[in-house]
């Protein structure tokens, strides 16, 4: 089966199991075509910090009218350390908004997911704000937690690359500044076209306890 098959054909790709260039390539005996989206290093983990909370509603849309800060529409896809791409994982996010403050009270700004038949997940939101926390100033970042059925759950923080332009801030200083970032982490943004961002990050995780 050819990556055009899986792509165009519906029906083939809801049947067949999912298959990552890496192992169409590996399969025919060739290299990669392209860089692949997946290396199988696994997305490191982070601390999940105080403000995770259970049962948030089920959305990849959290933009709500009282949400005014930086666009972003982030997508991507979670894949085991196979390059295998992960349906039905469930992908949890939670952050600050555009003046740094998270929503303890309600669910503003946090919302689960599961990925799709390919594996790939979309989060309508916003870039959020540095903040002041129990680690010091914090670089701005999305907290996420991702599992596959049945596998370990990986808690870990997205980042912004140094040239991110919002809220007059210096990415680059407070990236610098942050203690707990780690740039494997970063989220690849293009933009900023008509003020929002358009951003990809893929996951690697594991699906066993081993
Ligand atoms: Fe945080």
């Amino acid at each position: 089966m050819t990556a055009a098959l899986v792509a165009t054909s519906a029906a083939g790709a809801a049947l067949a199991a999912p298959v990552s260039p890496v192992q169409e390539a590996r399969a025919a005996g060739r290299p990669p075509a392209v860089t692949p989206a997946c290396d199988g290093h696994e997305t490191p983990a982070a601390t999940e910090g105080p403000l995770f909370k259970p049962q948030s509603p089920e959305r990849g849309d959290l933009i709500t009218p009282a949400i005014r800060g930086v666009r972003l529409d982030l997508t991507g896809v979670v894949y085991d350390p196979d390059c295998t791409p992960l349906p039905g994982t469930l992908v949890e996010f939670w952050q600050c908004d555009q003046n740094g403050d998270y929503d303890t009270s309600g669910f503003s700004l946090r919302g689960h997911q599961y990925t799709n038949s390919r594996g790939a997940f979309r989060l309508r939101t916003i870039i959020p704000r540095d903040y002041w926390g129990r680690w010091g100033r914090r670089a701005p970042h999305i907290h996420t937690q991702v599992q596959a059925p049945g596998g370990p759950v990986l808690i870990t923080q997205l980042y912004f690359p140094d040239d991110t332009q919002a809220y007059g801030r210096d990415f680059a200083a407070l990236n610098a500044a942050d203690g707990l970032i780690n740039r494997a982490c970063t989220i690849a943004l293009t933009g900023p076209h008509d003020s929002a961002y358009t951003g990809a990050f893929d996951f690697v995780i594991k699906t066993t306890a081993q």
